[in-house]
């Protein structure tokens, strides 16, 4: 491995709810020589950025959407950056349009977010640079504003596609480039995934890997009752590449 490379830690694998004793809401953490960002920040997941670095230090959170298992923990980030240090630290945040307001909003407090967090919108036209490695999102069906997101070394190479939540796999596909790492809900296991749920299962997660050449796929954000082996298997039916199921405390090489 050089620093060129993505290195992926699992803080949380979500999904919104589950018995499941130490599952967090989705939390994931990419490093790229010194550049660490997290992608999604959901319930329980603030303790854990301490098991990698100083919280401060993240060069940036991206939030996929404003489901609670994806972003309710920028809350305890936004204390304890406010709270802990003075002068108070800050850190970038980019995602759906509507982040501040709604965090605004749970605190009924305007200026709650913009006194720790810079956010701004991720949105589909634009590649973030941040530190070591670009950010890019692409909508996806789900909520009215979510994202598939890609990061990957600024100097070039293989990169990671996490499809946030999503309910239609053809989405994500125009985020991937050859030898990238597929990072993909697989909320509803084997499937079929629920009529009119917005989420993914194995099988097509796998017809996915397959049609876009990915060097391996990642599976998470499994709801309860779900197999994990068979959910894995289901993918595997449809995709020749490596594919595991990934945990807290899982991490991966891109
Ligand atoms: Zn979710
Ligand atoms: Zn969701």
């Amino acid at each position: 491995m050089t620093d060129a490379n993505l290195r992926l830690s699992v803080l949380g694998a979500g999904p919104a709810y589950t018995d499941r004793p130490g599952a967090t809401g989705a939390a994931y953490l990419v490093t790229c020589g010194s550049t660490r960002v997290l992608l999604d920040l959901g319930q329980g997941s603030f303790p854990r950025i301490f098991e990698h670095l100083p919280p401060q230090d993240l060069d940036a959170v991206a939030i996929s959407h404003l489901h609670p298992d994806h972003y309710i923990d920028l809350v305890p980030l936004r204390h304890y950056l406010r709270y802990e240090f003075t002068p108070p630290r800050r850190v970038r945040v980019l995602g759906p349009s509507q982040l501040a307001a709604r965090l605004d909003a749970l605190h009924g407090w305007p200026g709650f977010t913009a006194e720790s967090l810079d956010a701004a919108t991720l949105g589909e036209a634009t590649v973030h640079a941040v530190g070591e490695v670009t950010l890019e999102g692409r909508l996806v069906t789900h909520t009215d504003e979510s994202y598939a997101i890609r990061v990957a070394p600024a100097a070039g190479g293989p990169g990671l596609v996490y499809s946030g939540d999503c309910g239609n796999a053809d989405d994500v596909a125009p985020l991937i480039r050859p030898g990238d790492t597929l990072l993909a809900e697989v909320s509803f296991g084997v499937g079929p995934a629920k009529p009119g749920a917005q989420h993914l299962d194995g099988p097509t997660v796998g017809r996915l890997a397959s049609a876009t050449g990915v060097a391996g796929a990642l599976l998470t954000h499994l709801q309860m009752g779900n197999d994990p082996d068979a959910t894995v298997a289901s993918c595997r039916a449809a995709y020749d590449g490596p594919v595991a199921m990934v945990w807290p405390g899982s991490e991966a090489e891109v």
